[in-house]
Protein backbone atom coordinates (compact mmCIF):
# COMPACT_ATOMS: atom_id res chain seq x y z
CA UNK A 1 0.00 0.00 0.00
CA UNK A 2 2.63 2.39 1.28
CA UNK A 3 4.62 1.30 -1.99
CA UNK A 4 1.96 1.64 -4.38
CA UNK A 5 1.42 5.79 -2.66
CA UNK A 6 5.07 6.44 -2.99
CA UNK A 7 5.37 5.18 -6.74
CA UNK A 8 1.92 7.61 -7.45
CA UNK A 9 3.79 10.60 -5.94
CA UNK A 10 7.05 9.90 -7.13
CA UNK A 11 4.83 9.58 -10.97
CA UNK A 12 3.01 12.69 -10.41
CA UNK A 13 6.67 14.36 -9.47
CA UNK A 14 7.46 13.44 -12.79
CA UNK A 15 4.53 14.08 -14.79
CA UNK A 16 4.91 17.86 -13.26
CA UNK A 17 8.66 17.63 -14.26
CA UNK A 18 8.35 16.50 -17.58
CA UNK A 19 5.59 19.14 -18.21
CA UNK A 20 8.11 21.76 -16.57
CA UNK A 21 10.40 20.73 -19.20
CA UNK A 22 8.17 20.85 -21.86
CA UNK A 23 6.84 24.33 -20.96
CA UNK A 24 10.89 25.73 -20.61
CA UNK A 25 11.51 24.08 -24.25
CA UNK A 26 8.98 25.75 -25.93
CA UNK A 27 9.92 29.05 -24.98
CA UNK A 28 13.23 28.21 -25.63
CA UNK A 29 12.17 26.85 -29.29
CA UNK A 30 10.08 29.95 -29.68
CA UNK A 31 12.47 32.93 -28.22
CA UNK A 32 13.49 34.30 -31.51
CA UNK A 33 17.08 35.16 -30.48
CA UNK A 34 17.53 33.07 -27.22
CA UNK A 35 16.03 33.82 -23.96
CA UNK A 36 17.51 33.81 -20.41
CA UNK A 37 16.71 31.48 -17.12
CA UNK A 38 15.54 35.05 -15.64
CA UNK A 39 12.95 35.62 -18.86
CA UNK A 40 12.25 31.53 -18.40
CA UNK A 41 11.40 32.36 -14.84
CA UNK A 42 9.73 35.19 -15.58
CA UNK A 43 6.89 33.70 -18.41
CA UNK A 44 6.35 30.79 -16.04
CA UNK A 45 5.70 30.16 -12.38
CA UNK A 46 8.27 27.12 -12.68
CA UNK A 47 11.11 28.37 -9.65
CA UNK A 48 14.59 29.74 -10.58
CA UNK A 49 16.28 26.38 -9.32
CA UNK A 50 13.77 24.62 -11.39
CA UNK A 51 14.80 26.12 -14.34
CA UNK A 52 18.47 26.12 -13.48
CA UNK A 53 18.52 22.30 -13.43
CA UNK A 54 16.14 21.74 -16.04
CA UNK A 55 17.70 23.68 -18.69
CA UNK A 56 21.18 22.15 -17.83
CA UNK A 57 19.04 18.87 -18.49
CA UNK A 58 18.32 19.94 -21.98
CA UNK A 59 21.63 21.56 -22.61
CA UNK A 60 23.95 18.04 -21.37
CA UNK A 61 20.76 16.50 -24.05
CA UNK A 62 21.87 18.80 -26.51
CA UNK A 63 18.86 19.67 -27.46
CA UNK A 64 19.26 23.39 -26.21
CA UNK A 65 22.67 25.75 -26.60
CA UNK A 66 23.83 29.18 -25.61
CA UNK A 67 23.53 31.15 -28.25
CA UNK A 68 24.77 34.53 -26.52
CA UNK A 69 24.87 36.85 -23.73
CA UNK A 70 21.98 39.40 -22.69
CA UNK A 71 23.05 43.13 -22.08
CA UNK A 72 24.91 43.15 -18.40
CA UNK A 73 22.54 45.43 -15.96
CA UNK A 74 24.98 45.69 -13.48
CA UNK A 75 25.07 41.48 -11.90
CA UNK A 76 26.06 39.05 -13.77
CA UNK A 77 25.91 38.52 -17.70
CA UNK A 78 23.13 36.34 -18.69
CA UNK A 79 23.25 33.07 -20.83
CA UNK A 80 20.55 33.14 -23.82
CA UNK A 81 19.77 30.23 -24.37
CA UNK A 82 18.34 28.86 -28.01
CA UNK A 83 17.42 25.26 -29.64
CA UNK A 84 20.08 23.64 -30.85
CA UNK A 85 18.36 23.28 -34.28
CA UNK A 86 20.98 20.58 -35.63
CA UNK A 87 20.00 18.06 -32.65
CA UNK A 88 17.65 16.61 -34.28
CA UNK A 89 16.22 15.93 -38.22
CA UNK A 90 12.99 15.35 -39.23
CA UNK A 91 11.62 13.84 -42.59
CA UNK A 92 8.86 15.25 -43.96
CA UNK A 93 7.07 13.54 -46.91
CA UNK A 94 3.74 14.83 -48.90
CA UNK A 95 2.02 12.61 -51.43
CA UNK A 96 0.01 14.87 -54.12
CA UNK A 97 -1.92 13.67 -57.07
CA UNK A 98 0.81 15.42 -59.17
CA UNK A 99 4.06 15.37 -57.22
CA UNK A 100 5.41 13.49 -53.93
CA UNK A 101 7.87 16.18 -52.37
CA UNK A 102 10.03 15.06 -50.09
CA UNK A 103 12.52 17.08 -47.29
CA UNK A 104 14.92 16.70 -44.75
CA UNK A 105 14.53 19.55 -42.20
CA UNK A 106 16.60 20.94 -39.52
CA UNK A 107 14.38 21.34 -35.98
CA UNK A 108 13.72 25.16 -37.15
CA UNK A 109 12.67 24.40 -40.74
CA UNK A 110 15.97 24.94 -42.06
CA UNK A 111 15.55 22.61 -45.26
CA UNK A 112 18.57 20.04 -45.36
CA UNK A 113 17.69 18.28 -48.64
CA UNK A 114 14.68 18.06 -51.18
CA UNK A 115 13.56 15.08 -53.60
CA UNK A 116 10.32 16.07 -55.99
CA UNK A 117 9.29 13.07 -58.04
CA UNK A 118 5.57 12.62 -60.21
CA UNK A 119 3.42 10.97 -58.11
CA UNK A 120 3.10 6.87 -59.93
CA UNK A 121 -0.02 6.42 -61.59
CA UNK A 122 0.40 2.39 -61.13
CA UNK A 123 -1.20 2.22 -57.77
CA UNK A 124 -0.59 1.63 -54.17
CA UNK A 125 2.72 -0.75 -54.32
CA UNK A 126 4.09 1.52 -56.99
CA UNK A 127 3.60 4.82 -54.69
CA UNK A 128 4.55 3.00 -51.79
CA UNK A 129 7.98 2.01 -53.41
CA UNK A 130 8.27 5.56 -54.24
CA UNK A 131 8.07 6.97 -50.58
CA UNK A 132 10.03 4.13 -49.78
CA UNK A 133 12.74 5.40 -51.64
CA UNK A 134 12.76 9.02 -50.89
CA UNK A 135 12.60 8.45 -47.46
CA UNK A 136 15.49 6.23 -47.59
CA UNK A 137 17.71 8.73 -49.88
CA UNK A 138 16.92 11.18 -47.90
CA UNK A 139 18.18 9.42 -44.66
CA UNK A 140 21.28 8.89 -46.27
CA UNK A 141 24.50 10.04 -44.06
CA UNK A 142 22.09 11.75 -41.07
CA UNK A 143 22.16 9.43 -38.09
CA UNK A 144 19.85 11.53 -36.13
CA UNK A 145 16.37 11.18 -37.56
CA UNK A 146 14.17 11.65 -35.16
CA UNK A 147 11.06 11.11 -37.01
CA UNK A 148 9.15 11.30 -39.91
CA UNK A 149 5.94 12.78 -41.12
CA UNK A 150 3.76 11.78 -44.13
CA UNK A 151 0.89 13.67 -45.42
CA UNK A 152 -1.47 12.62 -48.49
CA UNK A 153 -4.35 13.78 -50.39
CA UNK A 154 -7.40 11.99 -49.46
CA UNK A 155 -9.97 11.04 -47.07
CA UNK A 156 -7.79 9.88 -43.90
CA UNK A 157 -8.48 7.95 -40.39
CA UNK A 158 -6.03 9.97 -38.63
CA UNK A 159 -6.37 7.93 -35.33
CA UNK A 160 -5.66 4.97 -37.44
CA UNK A 161 -3.51 6.09 -39.64
CA UNK A 162 -5.31 5.08 -42.71
CA UNK A 163 -5.95 6.71 -45.80
CA UNK A 164 -9.71 5.69 -47.23
CA UNK A 165 -9.41 7.24 -50.06
CA UNK A 166 -7.52 9.56 -52.77
CA UNK A 167 -10.29 10.11 -55.68
CA UNK A 168 -7.38 11.99 -57.69
CA UNK A 169 -4.69 9.18 -57.09
CA UNK A 170 -5.26 5.88 -59.29
CA UNK A 171 -5.42 3.09 -56.69
CA UNK A 172 -4.32 5.39 -53.58
CA UNK A 173 -6.88 3.22 -51.71
CA UNK A 174 -6.98 1.77 -48.01
CA UNK A 175 -3.58 2.28 -47.18
CA UNK A 176 -1.71 1.36 -43.46
CA UNK A 177 0.36 3.92 -43.65
CA UNK A 178 1.07 4.61 -40.37
CA UNK A 179 2.02 0.90 -39.53
CA UNK A 180 3.47 0.55 -42.76
CA UNK A 181 6.20 3.11 -42.68
CA UNK A 182 6.91 2.28 -38.66
CA UNK A 183 7.94 -1.21 -40.01
CA UNK A 184 9.90 -0.11 -43.08
CA UNK A 185 11.75 2.85 -41.43
CA UNK A 186 11.90 1.81 -37.64
CA UNK A 187 10.85 5.50 -37.29
CA UNK A 188 8.06 7.31 -34.97
CA UNK A 189 5.73 8.14 -38.11
CA UNK A 190 2.89 10.98 -38.19
CA UNK A 191 0.00 10.99 -40.52
CA UNK A 192 -2.06 13.93 -41.75
CA UNK A 193 -4.25 14.92 -44.54
CA UNK A 194 -2.34 17.46 -46.76
CA UNK A 195 -4.01 20.39 -46.67
CA UNK A 196 -3.97 20.12 -42.66
CA UNK A 197 -0.07 20.25 -42.85
CA UNK A 198 -0.41 23.30 -45.37
CA UNK A 199 -2.18 24.97 -42.36
CA UNK A 200 0.44 23.77 -39.93
CA UNK A 201 3.38 25.23 -41.74
CA UNK A 202 1.55 28.43 -41.62
CA UNK A 203 0.83 28.57 -37.96
CA UNK A 204 4.04 27.23 -37.43
CA UNK A 205 6.44 29.21 -39.87
CA UNK A 206 4.15 31.58 -41.59
CA UNK A 207 1.91 33.96 -41.83
CA UNK A 208 -0.89 32.54 -39.19
CA UNK A 209 1.71 32.16 -36.39
CA UNK A 210 -0.18 34.67 -34.24
CA UNK A 211 -3.91 33.10 -35.53
CA UNK A 212 -5.96 30.63 -33.48
CA UNK A 213 -8.82 31.26 -35.96
CA UNK A 214 -7.98 31.23 -39.91
CA UNK A 215 -8.62 28.91 -42.28
CA UNK A 216 -6.14 27.49 -45.83
CA UNK A 217 -7.65 27.37 -48.97
CA UNK A 218 -5.24 25.10 -51.46
CA UNK A 219 -6.49 25.28 -55.12
CA UNK A 220 -4.43 22.86 -57.20
CA UNK A 221 -5.65 19.88 -58.67
CA UNK A 222 -8.56 19.68 -56.47
CA UNK A 223 -9.53 22.51 -54.12
CA UNK A 224 -9.83 22.14 -49.96
CA UNK A 225 -9.67 23.84 -47.20
CA UNK A 226 -8.36 23.49 -43.33
CA UNK A 227 -10.13 24.84 -40.53
CA UNK A 228 -8.38 25.78 -37.13
CA UNK A 229 -10.54 27.24 -34.74
CA UNK A 230 -9.24 28.15 -31.34
CA UNK A 231 -5.86 27.12 -32.12
CA UNK A 232 -7.14 23.72 -33.20
CA UNK A 233 -7.66 21.18 -36.75
CA UNK A 234 -11.50 21.39 -37.51
CA UNK A 235 -11.72 17.51 -38.55
CA UNK A 236 -16.00 17.29 -38.40
CA UNK A 237 -17.45 14.24 -37.31
CA UNK A 238 -16.31 11.77 -40.24
CA UNK A 239 -12.87 13.57 -40.37
CA UNK A 240 -14.28 14.93 -44.03
CA UNK A 241 -14.46 18.52 -42.60
CA UNK A 242 -13.40 21.53 -45.23
CA UNK A 243 -14.53 20.32 -48.24
CA UNK A 244 -14.76 23.69 -49.89
CA UNK A 245 -14.32 22.30 -53.23
CA UNK A 246 -17.73 20.96 -53.42
CA UNK A 247 -19.93 23.70 -52.58
CA UNK A 248 -22.82 24.71 -54.87
CA UNK A 249 -21.28 27.81 -56.86
CA UNK A 250 -23.62 28.22 -59.65
CA UNK A 251 -25.77 25.79 -62.21
CA UNK A 252 -24.63 24.14 -66.06
CA UNK A 253 -21.09 23.94 -64.44
CA UNK A 254 -19.37 20.49 -65.92
CA UNK A 255 -20.09 17.37 -63.90
CA UNK A 256 -17.97 17.49 -60.38
CA UNK A 257 -15.75 14.18 -59.83
CA UNK A 258 -18.05 14.18 -56.87
CA UNK A 259 -20.79 13.41 -58.92
CA UNK A 260 -22.70 16.51 -58.99
CA UNK A 261 -22.30 19.73 -60.79
CA UNK A 262 -22.27 23.47 -59.80
CA UNK A 263 -18.88 22.37 -57.63
CA UNK A 264 -16.72 25.44 -56.62
CA UNK A 265 -13.71 23.09 -57.80
CA UNK A 266 -15.12 22.20 -61.45
CA UNK A 267 -14.58 26.57 -61.76
CA UNK A 268 -11.22 27.51 -59.99
CA UNK A 269 -9.01 24.07 -59.83
CA UNK A 270 -6.35 24.10 -62.22
CA UNK A 271 -7.79 21.09 -64.23
CA UNK A 272 -10.73 23.37 -64.61
CA UNK A 273 -8.65 26.79 -65.47
CA UNK A 274 -6.81 24.44 -68.49
CA UNK A 275 -10.18 23.58 -69.55
CA UNK A 276 -12.06 27.20 -69.85
CA UNK A 277 -8.43 28.38 -71.52
CA UNK A 278 -8.75 24.86 -74.35
CA UNK A 279 -12.82 26.03 -74.66
CA UNK A 280 -12.01 29.89 -75.79
CA UNK A 281 -9.05 28.80 -77.75
CA UNK A 282 -11.06 26.37 -79.67
CA UNK A 283 -13.69 28.59 -80.83
CA UNK A 284 -10.80 30.73 -81.84
CA UNK A 285 -10.67 33.81 -79.16
CA UNK A 286 -7.63 35.27 -80.14
CA UNK A 287 -4.48 34.66 -76.84
CA UNK A 288 -1.28 33.92 -76.53
CA UNK A 289 -2.15 31.66 -73.89
CA UNK A 290 -1.02 28.25 -76.09
CA UNK A 291 2.93 28.57 -76.25
CA UNK A 292 4.79 28.36 -79.91
CA UNK A 293 4.54 24.84 -80.80
CA UNK A 294 2.42 23.40 -78.33
CA UNK A 295 -0.50 21.69 -78.89
CA UNK A 296 -3.49 24.04 -77.91
CA UNK A 297 -5.60 20.84 -76.52
CA UNK A 298 -2.44 20.34 -73.82
CA UNK A 299 -2.64 24.16 -72.78
CA UNK A 300 -2.03 24.03 -68.61
CA UNK A 301 -3.44 26.02 -65.72
CA UNK A 302 0.08 27.50 -65.93
CA UNK A 303 0.44 28.25 -69.45
CA UNK A 304 -2.63 30.73 -68.43
CA UNK A 305 -1.30 31.62 -65.30
CA UNK A 306 2.11 32.96 -67.52
CA UNK A 307 0.60 34.73 -70.53
CA UNK A 308 -1.88 36.65 -68.15
CA UNK A 309 1.17 37.41 -65.92
CA UNK A 310 2.19 38.78 -69.69
CA UNK A 311 -0.70 41.07 -70.30
CA UNK A 312 -2.94 38.49 -72.19
CA UNK A 313 -6.55 39.35 -72.05
CA UNK A 314 -8.17 36.02 -72.31
CA UNK A 315 -6.02 34.96 -69.71
CA UNK A 316 -6.40 37.78 -66.94
CA UNK A 317 -10.31 37.37 -67.92
CA UNK A 318 -10.17 33.72 -67.01
CA UNK A 319 -8.31 34.58 -63.59
CA UNK A 320 -10.31 37.10 -63.04
CA UNK A 321 -13.51 34.95 -63.01
CA UNK A 322 -12.37 32.10 -60.99
CA UNK A 323 -11.19 34.73 -58.64
CA UNK A 324 -14.77 36.02 -58.28
CA UNK A 325 -16.26 32.73 -57.73
CA UNK A 326 -13.53 31.48 -55.47
CA UNK A 327 -14.83 34.75 -53.92
CA UNK A 328 -18.30 33.52 -53.86
CA UNK A 329 -16.71 30.54 -51.54
CA UNK A 330 -15.00 32.31 -49.66
CA UNK A 331 -17.69 34.58 -48.56
CA UNK A 332 -19.26 31.11 -47.55
CA UNK A 333 -16.55 30.61 -44.93
CA UNK A 334 -16.29 33.99 -43.70
CA UNK A 335 -20.06 34.94 -42.46
CA UNK A 336 -20.06 30.67 -41.74
CA UNK A 337 -16.41 30.47 -39.26
CA UNK A 338 -15.54 34.57 -39.06
CA UNK A 339 -11.76 33.71 -39.39
CA UNK A 340 -9.13 36.35 -39.02
CA UNK A 341 -7.37 35.14 -42.05
CA UNK A 342 -7.60 33.27 -45.17
CA UNK A 343 -4.04 31.88 -46.59
CA UNK A 344 -4.49 31.02 -50.26
CA UNK A 345 -2.30 28.04 -50.92
CA UNK A 346 -1.79 25.55 -54.04
CA UNK A 347 -0.49 26.04 -57.50
CA UNK A 348 -3.07 28.55 -58.92
CA UNK A 349 -2.11 30.39 -56.23
CA UNK A 350 0.95 31.83 -57.98
CA UNK A 351 -1.42 33.69 -60.18
CA UNK A 352 -0.79 36.02 -57.10
CA UNK A 353 -2.80 39.69 -57.49
CA UNK A 354 -4.13 38.31 -60.49
CA UNK A 355 -6.54 36.07 -58.42
CA UNK A 356 -6.33 37.77 -55.29
CA UNK A 357 -7.92 41.24 -56.28
CA UNK A 358 -11.09 39.71 -57.74
CA UNK A 359 -11.12 37.71 -54.30
CA UNK A 360 -11.12 40.62 -52.67
CA UNK A 361 -13.25 42.50 -54.84
CA UNK A 362 -16.30 40.29 -54.85
CA UNK A 363 -15.42 39.36 -50.76
CA UNK A 364 -16.00 43.58 -50.37
CA UNK A 365 -19.53 42.88 -52.17
CA UNK A 366 -20.63 39.62 -50.65
CA UNK A 367 -19.79 39.27 -46.79
CA UNK A 368 -21.25 40.26 -44.07
CA UNK A 369 -19.75 43.81 -42.58
CA UNK A 370 -18.20 42.28 -39.41
CA UNK A 371 -16.54 39.10 -40.15
CA UNK A 372 -15.73 40.90 -43.33
CA UNK A 373 -13.76 43.79 -41.95
CA UNK A 374 -11.93 40.94 -39.31
CA UNK A 375 -10.58 38.81 -42.30
CA UNK A 376 -7.33 39.37 -43.47
CA UNK A 377 -7.11 37.47 -47.19
CA UNK A 378 -3.37 36.28 -48.07
CA UNK A 379 -1.16 34.15 -50.60
CA UNK A 380 1.10 31.45 -49.08
CA UNK A 381 5.00 32.31 -49.33
CA UNK A 382 5.73 28.88 -49.11
CA UNK A 383 5.33 27.52 -52.84
CA UNK A 384 5.41 23.27 -53.46
CA UNK A 385 7.07 22.62 -50.44
CA UNK A 386 4.58 24.15 -47.80
CA UNK A 387 2.80 20.58 -47.43
CA UNK A 388 5.99 18.65 -46.63
CA UNK A 389 7.09 21.48 -43.73
CA UNK A 390 3.81 21.13 -42.48
CA UNK A 391 4.47 17.14 -41.89
CA UNK A 392 7.67 17.96 -40.22
CA UNK A 393 5.91 19.63 -37.73
CA UNK A 394 3.62 16.82 -36.72
CA UNK A 395 7.11 15.64 -35.72
CA UNK A 396 8.12 18.43 -33.91
CA UNK A 397 5.09 18.87 -31.93
CA UNK A 398 5.68 15.76 -30.41
CA UNK A 399 9.36 16.41 -29.66
CA UNK A 400 8.40 19.64 -27.79
CA UNK A 401 5.47 18.28 -25.95
CA UNK A 402 7.59 15.59 -23.60
CA UNK A 403 11.38 16.25 -24.20
CA UNK A 404 12.22 12.47 -23.16
CA UNK A 405 9.61 9.47 -22.47
CA UNK A 406 9.09 9.29 -18.69
CA UNK A 407 10.64 6.44 -16.94
CA UNK A 408 7.51 5.22 -15.37
ZN1 LIG B 1 -18.09 18.32 -56.36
Amino acid sequence: MMRNSFTRITNKRQLVSFHNKAVVLNLIYWSKNGISRTQLYEKTDIRPTTISRLTSELLSEGLIRICGYAQSTGGRRQELLSINRKAGYVIGIDIGAAEIVGLTSDLKAGIIQKIVQPTSSKGKQAILSQVENIVTALSKEISNIIGLGIVTVGLLDTRKGVLRLAANINGWVDVSLKVWAEEKFDLPVFIEGSVKAMALCEKWYGAARNAEDFILVNIGAGVGCSVISGGKIHRGVSETAGEIGHIFIKEDTPLCRCGHRGCLETLISGPAIARTARDSLSKGIPSSICPEGKNPDEVTAKDVAEAAHRGDKLATEIFEKAGQYLGYGLTTLINLINPEMIIIGGGVSKAGRLLLEPVEKTVQQCALQIPRNAVQIRLSSFGDLQGALGATTLVLKELLKIPQLPAM
